[in-house]
């Protein structure tokens, strides 16, 4: 049987042996000690599933780098990219072009209230750094609050707002940043044991931190809308628009990272769109914009920060800003979410499928010991014990019990997102019934190697 690309398995699998040997010759892989690497060859993509070098059909509940909401190869997005390919590929940003206009009037249709102008990056990091200059020069302050257990990015500034291990290498301590708790009441750090006391405390806990470190100082609050990598932490009610309460009281610019989060991840077009009326200034988006297609992010920008830069020249840019073939992608994206209704979708598979068929495991399977999420974005929290808590791999480490479970999953046909102790579901926005019930399937059986090591 040939592949979804047409090759046939013996051509892919011969494709396959010399990529790997030219990888492992010449590619320098991101967050990893290089010599123990042993990366798995994709072949092939199609919707929810991808195909390994060995032939073997993966069901991919991780949507890559959770980016993919729209699956692999829509048609519609790879027939724009193609007609746009013909037509234009490249322009300087400097100069207006079709798609980028069209993909910005797309995208500032959609975000919460008047967040109307958009700037355009290459990807997540460079819009949470763009981001994070428009709130000083905006301000005329430095510092930048950002929570623990979160992830903004791998480049300077954005690392450096990183709260998980990955900072630890690039962090000098002189970035600007500081970091608080966020709410997390699983193993809230305000000893809280309802939402209603996790928000109120969290929220003490942010107004401690601004005043003691000087609001006069600090330029942003940054917060991804609900945490992504670091866990899945849907904040209680209360929380984002406590937050935005403490910004306009302080005079701080309130900056949503929405990388992971918006675009339909969680059955909304922005995670942020769950906490009625919670506007923040600044909004940052990639991975879901075009599902990754082609490298795209950007900052929707309130009109009070625009203006600041209607006079005076704002100090930052891109090549690639706004590429024409990023951009066609996204315009195609974003229509073909709206004409197929895909964010709904996302929200009926969180409701109906997903969130109930993960709870039920939780039920059979010991070493769950916190379910949370919503729309097609949940976390399995993995713990040795449910009563200590005591999570199945240390913090920013692995184990054999992790390592097994998830190599079990992947020898059973299923693609996870691992991150430390969780399990992270978190397939393309447009995964049918069926298909989300097979991937639970394989997830019991994969879960009982976990259970195992109890
Ligand atoms: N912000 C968040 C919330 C993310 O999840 C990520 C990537 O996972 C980033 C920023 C960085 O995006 P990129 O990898 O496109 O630079």
């Amino acid at each position: 049987m040939t592949l979804p690309n047409g090759m046939t398995p013996e051509a892919a699998r011969e494709q396959a042996a010399r990529t790997y040997a030219l990888d492992r010759a010449h590619v320098f892989h991101s967050w990893s000690a290089q010599a123990a690497l042993k990366p798995m060859v994709v072949t092939a993509a199609q919707g929810c599933y991808l195909w390994d070098g060995d032939g073997n059909r993966l069901l991919d509940f991780s949507s890559q780098m959770v980016n993919t909401n729209i699956g692999h190869q829509h048609p519609k997005v790879v027939a724009a990219i193609q007609e746009q390919a013909a037509a234009l590929c490249t322009i300087a940003p400097s100069h207006a072009n079709a798609a980028r206009s069209e993909a910005a009037r797309l995208i500032a249709e959609r975000t919460p209230g008047e967040l109307n102008r958009i700037f355009f990056t290459n990807g997540g990091a460079d819009a949470v750094e763009h981001a994070v200059r428009m709130a000083r020069l905006h301000t005329g302050k430095y510092k930048v609050l950002a929570r623990y257990r979160s992830y903004h990015g791998g480049t300077e500034t954005a690392v450096n707002l990183t709260g998980d291990p990955r900072r630890w290498p690039n962090d000098h301590g002189n970035a600007g940043i500081v970091h608080f708790f966020g709410p997390f009441l699983y193993r809230s750090h305000f000893h809280a044991s309802t939402e209603a006391e996790e928000t109120q405390r969290a929220l003490e806990h942010l107004e401690q931190t601004i005043v003691l470190e000087g609001a006069s100082t600090i330029a942003a609050v940054l917060l991804e809308s609900v945490p992504g990598t670091a866990g899945i932490m849907v904040p209680p009610p209360g929380y984002l628009a406590g937050v935005r309460e403490l910004c306009d009281k302080y005079g701080i610019v309130f900056i949503a990272d929405e990388v992971m989060a918006g675009f339909g991840r969680t059955g909304e077009w922005f995670a942020i769109d769950h906490f009625e009326g919670v506007v923040p200034d600044l909004l940052t988006f990639a991975k879901g914009v075009n599902s990754g297609y082609v490298p795209l992010g950007g900052v929707a920008i309130s009109p009070r920060i625009a203006a600041s830069f209607d006079d005076r020249a704002y100090p930052g840019g891109l090549t690639y800003s706004g590429h024409p073939l990023a951009c066609a992608a996204a315009v195609a994206t974003i229509e073909a979410m709206t004409e197929e209704r895909i964010v709904e979708h996302a929200a009926h598979i969180g409701a109906n499928v997903l969130g109930p068929g993960l709870r039920e495991l939780a039920e059979r399977h010991p070493s769950i010991g916190e379910v949370r999420g919503l729309g097609v974005f949940w976390a399995l929290e993995l713990v040795r014990d449910r009563d200590t808590r005591e999570p199945l791999a240390p913090y920013g480490g692995t184990s054999p019990a992790m390592t097994a479970t998830v190599a079990a999953a992947k020898s059973a046909g299923l693609l996870l997102f691992v991150n430390f102790n969780r399990l992270h579901v978190v397939p393309p926005c447009v995964i049918g019934e069926a298909e989300a019930k097979e991937g639970l399937a394989l997830l019991d059986q994969a879960l009982t190697v976990a259970d195992g090591y109890l």
